[in-house]
């Protein structure tokens, strides 16, 4: 037995170590030998759900990674995800090993395991907040996505209710995040694993209704494939290659509820994907495609010229195949085609130097986030008024978290008092000392984006003090603060009234 498990593991880690390998060969493999090390005595004796060893689930995100091209610090920096909450070995210690970089990776992935479930809507909106807070590494957000994949794929070990809650969290947030980001690859496969879980009779019934036409159109598609290689050659087409892909379940089933249920009507079910050197062959395989192949009216897409909102880039043309089937033709370049399965990740792996100098993608992703924010926040708004005014731009919030893994909204260079009066007055008033990750604070110093932060409370205190008011920057906090002030002194001349 424990043989066998040792051999499923290594050979996990070989994968990874040769995927690495073959994207990045000048990739340092004797930093990744010690962190699989690292994680693999950290985690020992640990069992997932599954009954695997956990560390296996560390090793599956980190090769979902690597398959995504992903440089070396975030491959390690996934094999380490779940070291710091799960096991003795501490941050610090991934800090001396691993450098500063990896760590506050996995920092930030340890942040987001922090916040707790306490009801579905206060749930999804601190999660909401909290990959907004993420944004300043990006990285840590493709590390949840490779954690989330992988959870999903074992999610039939865990207790129904905690299957249901995950695979929900995953179709109202994550899948929305990762289409945003242009991930669409990982946007299907987040919602193809967990749709079986939100909506099983739907899921069921959506396979049943393409089954059929499934198995005819697999057919169809290998034909027309061989076909299509020959056309390309014949015209002088050179390194090119082809294969077939299916639509996703979840997409498919949106899709079915358009359509009037029929998948008939579907044409792109299964598609043939041609992937070329260069833009010019990427029109010149069109053109010898329309040659052979009569296309459908109006069914030709440039979204070369005319990208997607998410930045997708394709011809897309529907044609009637030799024996009159129809079928979908997708044509792009390689470049095309990792962008368009990744998005920004496919960007951001093409940056070797690290995470600075990511180019004006960067910049895209922030205002991707401006956006995503604006958009909860008007619907927010609908739900409760003028009360979403409150929070005015992006770029002036900060998001801070409780230990417990409540987010909290503070203005820019907001103090630990004013996190504090924003918890509970009682906790403001009693506020005697900060943590703000692990790390003893004075009560002045100013919040970061995604801290996390302990008050430590003085119950015999009974009032703030007033050196306070020289450094808080929330109003609610002054009016507090100065409410509480007011009274003591009130009280302080009554008293002195009574004993004359
Ligand atoms: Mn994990």
């Amino acid at each position: 037995m424990s043989s066998a498990i040792s051999q499923s593991k290594n050979q996990l880690y070989q994968e990874l170590r040769a995927t690495v390998k073959k994207h990045h060969p000048d990739a340092d493999l004797e930093l990744l030998d010690l962190a699989y090390d690292f994680a693999d005595k950290a985690h020992e004796g640990q069992l997932r759900a599954s009954g695997e060893p956990y560390i296996t689930h560390p090793l599956h995100a980190a090769i979902i990674l690597a398959k995504m091209k992903l440089n070396l610090p975030i491959i390690i920096a996934a094999l380490l995800h779940d070291v710091p909450e799960d096991t003795s070995k501490t941050l610090n210690e991934i800090k001396k090993d691993f450098g500063s970089d990896i760590a506050s990776m996995v920092w930030g992935i340890t942040k987001l395991g922090t916040i707790k479930y306490r009801g579905m809507e206060r749930y999804t909106e601190n999660l909401r907040k909290m990959f907004i807070a993420m944004a300043s590494d990006i990285r840590v957000v493709f590390i949840k996505f490779a954690d989330r994949l992988h959870n999903l794929s074992t999610l039939e070990y865990l207790p129904p209710k905690k299957r249901y809650r995950i695979a929900l969290e995953t179709l109202e947030i994550y899948a929305p995040i990762a289409n945003r980001l242009g991930m669409g690859e990982i946007k299907g496969q987040l919602e193809d694993l967990a749709f079986k879980y939100v909506y099983p009779k739907e899921y069921e019934w959506t396979i049943s209704q393409i089954r059929a036409s499934y198995d005819k159109k697999t057919a169809v598609l290998e034909h027309a494939a061989k076909q299509a290689e020959k056309f390309l050659h014949e015209a002088g087409i050179k390194d090119f290659f082809i294969h077939s892909r299916r639509k996703h379940i979840y997409s498919l089933y949106k899709k079915l509820l358009e359509k009037d249920s029929d998948a008939g009507k579907i044409y792109d079910l299964i598609a043939i994907r041609v992937i070329v050197k260069d833009l010019a062959d990427c029109y010149a395989a069109l053109g010898i495609v329309h040659k052979y192949w009569k296309p459908l009216k109006g069914r030709i897409k440039d979204y070369i010229a005319q990208p997607k909102p998410n930045g997708y880039r394709s011809l897309h043309t529907t044609v009637f195949e030799d024996d009159g089937d129809i079928i979908e033709v997708q044509i792009r370049t390689q470049e095309m085609h990792d962008s368009n399965e990744y998005g920004i990740a496919a960007h951001w792996r093409y940056d070797e130097a690290g995470k600075k100098a990511v180019f004006g993608k960067e910049i895209s992703w922030m205002q991707e986030l401006a956006k995503i924010q604006k958009e909860f926040e008007n619907k927010k708004q609908f739900l409760e008024g003028l009360d979403s005014l409150k929070i005015d731009v992006f770029q002036n919030h900060i998001f801070v978290f409780t230990p417990k893994g409540d987010v909290i909204d503070l203005p820019e260079d907001a103090t630990p008092v004013d996190f504090a009066y924003a918890i509970h007055s009682d906790i403001g008033d009693q506020c005697a000392g900060a943590v703000i990750n692990e790390q003893i604070a004075s009560l002045d110093t100013p919040l970061k984006n995604g801290d996390v932060v302990h008050i430590i409370i003085n119950k015999d205190r009974k009032s703030p003090s007033a050196d306070w008011l020289k450094f808080i920057k929330t109003r609610s906090a002054r009016q507090k603060i100065k409410a509480k002030l007011n009274a003591k002194s009130t009280g302080l001349i009554n008293r002195l009234l009574h004993k004359t």
